[in-house]
């Protein structure tokens, strides 16, 4: 596909999304249409355009005992991402989910200042990332209730992430294998009670099927819908039908490992969920990005154009119509974001 096709044809799926839901806008009727939060403001569901749901715009891996904003230049983060948010507009994307949690590198007012740049809408997130056997968690989420993390999480959407006034759009979480420890554990519990009080979407980091099914029971006990539910990197399960199993139960299941040399598998994994009629639950992102604190210069940074260069025409290859791209790129991601019910 030519550049320009390409931007007119995902340009035309910007539009589409946009227009008035019609008699197939199911879950309306249950849920009311709300406002999602970007970092610059509140727009109305619906309106988020082509997204890509999983992508990070820097990241510390130095540890929750040791992260801090004092670790990094903010404005030379600043310069080098500003260029791959650039592409990324003229590429047709208009929405960016940075799924960097708090003690990982989050910095909401890095990510106002770029979207304020580029006009690429982007959207940061409350919660806990429990995976990477808890090197990411400050010491108080081990201390404290399920009911007292939620009561954070809770302020933070309410109020916004720090003293910025920055609300988040969704929670990020995240899991070890199964079975879940105990504050892994607590923190779907605790994603849970948020979500009674807020309605943001829980997209959790999960490796493997069977610790997502263990989150959809913990999450069902709670109270908390499945359709909430986002399982991050479900393309690191191997066994396909864990996929299945967890769609059928109302979650969100998100490859989101779309890379130069992953484009096939992505494409197989995504027509195995639409031979099945659950493309309606699937979302697909890059997890790229990645400025890297305490790498000269950041390392190496990914930039976020494989879906829309490689990926969309591959899948189109494989028989996919412009309507389940748009599904794909546009209608699931507005969906799941909005906390809406799948199509399924
Ligand atoms: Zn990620």
């Amino acid at each position: 596909m030519s550049v320009i096709t390409r931007r007119t044809f995902l340009a035309t799926l910007g539009a589409a999304a946009s227009a008035p839901r019609g008699p197939h806008g199911f879950g309306l009727g249950k849920q009311s249409p709300r406002s999602i939060q970007t970092v610059t403001g509140a727009v109305e569901a619906g309106r988020l355009g082509v997204t890509l749901v999983h992508e990070h715009v820097m990241v510390d891996f130095v540890g929750a005992d040791r992260v801090s904003a004092s670790r990094y230049d903010q404005d030379q983060v600043f310069k080098t991402v500003l260029p791959h948010l650039r592409q990324l507009r003229d590429l047709g994307c208009e929405t960016l989910v940075e799924c960097t949690p708090a003690f990982l590198g989050r910095d909401a007012r890095l990510l106002r200042r770029l979207s304020d740049a580029t006009a690429v809408r982007i959207l940061t997130n409350t919660g806990y990332y429990g995976a990477a056997k808890d090197k990411h968690l400050p010491p108080h989420a081990f201390t404290e209730t399920a009911e007292q993390l939620a009561a954070r999480w809770i302020q933070e959407a309410e109020q916004g992430v720090d003293d910025t006034g920055i609300k988040p759009a969704f929670m990020k979480i995240g899991v070890d294998e199964a079975p879940l420890s105990e504050v892994d554990a607590k923190l779907v519990r605790a994603a849970a009670l948020t979500w009674r009080r807020t309605g943001l979407p829980i997209a959790s980091h999960t490796t493997t099927g069977s610790a997502a099914l263990q989150e959809l029971d913990l999450l069902e006990q709670a109270g908390a819908p499945l359709s909430a539910f986002i399982w991050v990197h479900a393309h690191a399960e191997r066994d396909v039908a864990w996929h299945l199993r967890a769609a059928s139960r109302g979650a969100w299941i998100e490859f989101d490992g779309v890379a130069p040399d992953s484009v096939e598998r992505h494409v197989d994994l995504v027509k195995h969920m639409k031979d099945n009629g659950r493309l309606g639950q699937v979302l697909v992102s890059h997890d790229a990005g990645w400025y890297h604190v305490g790498e000269p210069g950041g390392g190496q940074f990914r930039p976020y154009d494989t879906l829309f260069t490689r990926f969309v025409p591959a899948l189109k290859a494989a028989g996919f119509s412009d309507t389940e791209v748009q599904t794909l790129l546009v209608d699931n991601p507005g969906r799941a974001l909005s906390g809406q019910i799948p199509r399924g």
